[in-house]
């Protein structure tokens, strides 16, 4: 070859790659076939290097193994996730019964995008017994989705007394397990036919990168969730699938840690005067305490409070004098934040009156005593302007 070209084409080096523990960052758009057979043999061989390479793959056994699956996709954020799946499932004419408590942009795919494409969502009270919400499906029932606990305000559903009821109609369901992250909740265990997953949380855990998973244990279930990623082009940067497969190798330590503070901070906040009730599954006479603790191997920090009544302002002051606890939005990483949660709380069917405003808060890895001293400090700010 000419000197041009052995710039494109050099010799391979002499010695083969050494092993690592950790799989190769294998990063390529074309990837090179043995022969001419292989060109078109998508069943033996991956023929091009968008729906995942090495890190990918890794990322994906070991996603297959936590969640109990037999397949598992990857998504470039956790509501592409959730779109995936649903339109992966759904088609024109369809019902989808969605809890009235899941998280809000899921909601906004839900009225705005697949409304378009002639999928009804109807929401449900997740609160109802499950024979009540079996009720609601009728013949156009295609779907339902769970998200447990709810977004925001921590509401516990019977995930496998709703995935029975489902089956029993011949309806899909469907889960956000973000809370859980595969490792507190094992939804297709229970019952349910698809898991999705935020691994921007937990299961990343460092608030640097977006991805999400759909895990299926139906083979069938499964082709049409990887139809669905196949069809719209998704696909992660191998760099990300490399720092969610290194999340994992920590996901259990940290999961404690962040559910012993949690639990510190809510039993804390529970004896406050300020605060009317805190919403957190695992705290014992909490609501939903008695599934939470059949269902789930443990908690999570996030969880939520309710303020009593105080002048507009109060909660405002309140975050505004945390120190430690950072104001943001999202949450499983090692930090802990801080939101209030009543705006969001405005686009709901079935509101409840939780008697004040909605403080959440993600307990990150800090020592849960500067964590508390730092609430003691909003605490004291809100008293301020309730006087
Ligand atoms: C954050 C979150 C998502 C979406 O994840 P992104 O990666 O930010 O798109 C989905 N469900 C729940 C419950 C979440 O908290």
């Amino acid at each position: 070859m000419k000197p041009v070209s052995r710039l494109i084409h050099p010799p391979p080096p002499a010695q083969a790659p050494a092993r690592t523990v950790n799989p190769v960052i294998q990063k390529g758009s074309t990837v090179l076939l043995p022969d001419a057979a292989a060109l078109y043999d998508d069943e033996s061989y991956v023929t091009y290097g968008r729906t995942g390479l090495e890190a990918h793959e890794a990322l994906k056994a070991a996603l297959c193994d936590l969640e109990k699956a037999v397949a598992v996709e990857l998504y470039p954020s956790g509501v592409a996730a959730i779109a995936g799946a649903l339109l992966a499932v759904l088609q024109a004419g369809d019902e989808l019964l969605m809890a009235d408590t899941a998280y809000k942009p899921t909601r906004r795919f839900c009225d705005r995008t697949l409304a378009r494409f002639g999928v009804r969502t109807r929401y449900y009270d997740p609160t109802l017994a499950p024979e009540a919400v079996a009720e609601l499906m009728g013949p156009q029932t295609r779907a339902i989705f769970l998200e447990s606990p709810g977004s925001l305000s921590f509401e516990i559903q019977d995930v496998p007394a709703l995935a029975d009821q489902a089956r029993r109609k011949g309806v899909l369901s469907l889960i956000d397990n973000t809370w859980g992250a595969g490792h507190l909740l094992k939804p297709l265990e229970l019952g349910v036919d698809v898991s999705i997953q935020a691994l921007t949380k937990y299961v990343g855990g460092h608030s640097d990168a977006f991805m999400g998973s759909a895990a299926a244990r139906d083979p069938e279930v499964a082709a049409r969730l990887h139809a669905g990623v196949v069809d719209l082009g998704w696909s992660v940067a191998a760099e990300d699938a490399y720092a969610m497969l290194r999340g994992l190798r920590t996901l259990d330590v940290r999961l404690v840690r962040h559910g012993q503070s949690g639990l510190e901070v809510a039993g804390w906040l529970s004896g406050r005067d300020e605060v009317a009730a805190v919403l957190h599954p695992a705290l014992p006479g909490a609501p939903g305490h008695g599934v939470w603790k059949r269902d789930y191997g443990g908690a999570c920090g996030l969880f939520a409070f309710v303020l009593k009544p105080a002048p507009t302002g109060a909660t405002g002051a309140l975050l505004d004098a945390l120190e430690i606890f950072g104001l943001g939005f999202s949450w499983g990483g090692y930090e802990s934040l801080a939101i209030d949660c009543d705006p969001q709380l405005k686009v709901r069917s079935f509101r409840k009156d939780y008697g004040g405003s909605l403080v959440r808060l993600h307990v990150g890895l800090e020592d849960s005593a500067d964590l508390i001293a730092d609430l003691e400090t909003g605490l004291s700010a809100y008293r301020a302007v309730r006087g």
